[in-house]
Formats: structure tokens, sequence, C-alpha cells
């Protein structure tokens, strides 16, 4: 890679950014399109962050995507949140234009677009998902821009479960139900798709799945892990055994950094390439 003067410049926004394998998802793809790009990993502790955001106007640099601290206060910073980022209510890429910083989320769509690849469309469909985090509220995001018919949010604390599913409120039907409830066992038994959104499973805790009370499944319910490392998580393994399809967390990631790639560049993202960048990153 030669970097000059003239080298665009994009990177990740987080803090600590220890385990990150978008700088070398990126850099791989732009080498193989022969793009002078370059992504480089911007630690910025909470404090910095409005020294950090000042910076990278100064610096010239196209964008940046944003991962966890900063997803939700980044959005103080900017001159413009598109709509993809106000329903999930966090910014993960923005877009640097003549110093004007436009927020997205790229996760919802990702996602979305990772599922239609394993073949699945949400278009009335019923959705269980477990966990109430960031990811889980992009998933919701997602599900009701592809037009699901109901969403149930499980989580082990039925306020941040209900508290989600408020933020949905008028949207579609979403609802919120803790783990050991009859009403999330009812949704366990119509669901079409069961989404895993909470850490359980990834490395180094790649023993652990979660609990899931699996003969309430109709055989054709799709397991879905957002967990990416390993890229076959336990819970995916448990759900192939009972002859379920399993969709793991590594398309979501390709696709969000594919939308982010074609934001920053106008060009098309090679994906294969991004994919073999994030296995061989996985790897190591
Ligand atoms: P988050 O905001 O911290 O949310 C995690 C959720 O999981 C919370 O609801 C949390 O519940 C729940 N949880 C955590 N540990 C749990 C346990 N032991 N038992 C039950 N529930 C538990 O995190 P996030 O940003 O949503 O990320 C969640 C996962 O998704 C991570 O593994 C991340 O790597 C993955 N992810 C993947 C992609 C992708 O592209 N594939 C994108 C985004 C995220 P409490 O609130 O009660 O703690």
């Amino acid at each position: 890679m030669n970097i000059t003067a003239k080298t665009q410049k994009v990177g990740l926004l987080g803090w600590p950014l220890s385990h990150s394998l978008s700088p070398a998802m990126h850099n791989t793809a732009f080498a193989a399109c022969g793009l002078d790009f370059v992504y480089l990993p911007l630690p910025a502790p909470p404090e910095s962050l409005a020294t950090a955001v000042g910076g990278l106007k100064a610096l010239g640099f196209v964008g940046v995507n944003v991962t966890i601290p900063h997803k939700v206060t980044i959005m103080d910073y900017l001159d413009e949140i598109d709509v993809s980022a106000k329903l999930v209510g966090a910014v993960n890429t923005i877009v640097i234009k003549e110093n004007h910083m436009i927020g997205y989320n790229t996760d919802a769509s990702g996602y979305i677009s990772s599922l239609r690849q394993a073949g699945f469309d949400a278009a009335g469909k019923h959705a269980v998902i477990l966990g109430a985090g960031g990811a889980a509220r992009a998933v919701i995001a997602g599900f009701i821009e592809s037009n699901i018919a109901t969403v149930t949010i499980g989580a082990r604390d039925n306020i941040k479960a209900a508290s989600v599913a408020e933020l949905f409120l008028g949207h579609a039907s979403v609802t919120g139900a803790t783990w050991d409830s009859p009403e999330f066992a009812l949704a366990l038994s119509l669901a079409d798709i069961v989404v895993n959104t909470t850490p359980l499973g990834m490395y180094p805790n790649a023993t652990c799945q979660p609990p899931l009370d699996w003969e309430l499944l109709k055989p054709s319910a799709v397991i879905s892990d957002l967990v990416y490392n390993p890229l076959e998580t336990q819970f995916m393994a448990e759900a192939l055994r009972r002859g379920h399809i399993a969709v793991g967390g590594d398309g979501m990631l390709v696709e969000q950094g594919a939308l982010a790639y074609h934001f920053w560049t106008g060009c098309n993202a090679p994906r294969e390439i991004m994919r073999k960048a994030l296995i061989n990153g996985l790897s190591r």
C-alpha cells in the first residue's frame, strides 16, 4: 500500500479498539479494487470525542465507522442524521462531504441483506429476538423496514425488553417479554425466525449459548446468530443438529461494511474479498 497526501482516509472511531476486523476487511477491499483509500483504527476515549470529530473534518477524512461506546453520543456532533440511524437510535457510519457530517446506520439493512442471501424474506413473518441492546434495535429496525408481522423481544430484564419495544411503537407489532414468561413461550412456538443478539457464545466464551426451549420451535424456524466469532456458534450447531436452517453473523458484518464502503467510495464493494479478509482475521 502506497500512502501519499492524496490517499483518502476513512477509519473506525471507538474505545477501546482491541479486536476489530474492519481495518483488514476494508483495506483488503480497497487494495483489490485499486482504490487509493486507507482505513485506520481511530481509538478515541469518550472525553475526547468532540475533539476527535473536529479532527476528522480538519484532516479531510471521507468518513468513519463508529463503534462502542460512541454510537449514540456521536449523534450530538453530526450535521444530519439519516432515517436509517434515526430508527435504530444509533449511528455506525459517517460520511463527510464539504465539512458536512451525515450519520447513517448500515447494521439494519446489512442484517436484512444477509438474511436475503440465506433465502429468508421477513415480510409477513413472526420474529423472536433474544437480547435488548444496540444490535437488537438494528435488527428490529431492519425487520420493520421489511414489513415483518410481529417481533417479540426476549430479555432477562423485562423493563429493558419493554423499553426497546416502546421505541418502535406505531411501526409494527413489537412487544417485550422475559425469557421465562408464558408470552415468550407462545412467541417461540409461532416464530419463523429466532435471532440471538446477545454476546452469549462469542469467543472466548464459545461454549455458551442462549437458553432456548427448542421443543417449542416449528421445524421450519430459522435460527440467526449475530455472533460471528466463532463463525459457527454453539447456538447454530444446536440448530443445525435439530434440522433448522442457521445463519451466522459474518454475513451481517460483511454487508454493513459493504454499504459503508459504497457510501465512501461510490463503488460496489467486493463482498467475497471482504468475507475472505474477515475469515483470515478470525483464524489468526
Ligand atoms: P449490547 O448493546 O451490550 O446488548 C447486549 C444484550 O445482550 C443486552 O440485552 C444484554 O442484556 C444481553 N446479554 C448480555 N449478556 C447476557 C447474558 N449472559 N444473558 C442474557 N442476556 C445477556 O451489545 P450489542 O452491541 O447489542 O451486541 C450484541 C452482540 O451482537 C455482540 O456479540 C456483537 O458482537 C454482536 N453484533 C454483531 C454484529 C454483526 O455485524 N454480526 C453487529 C452488531 C453486534 P442486559 O442489558 O440485561 O445486560
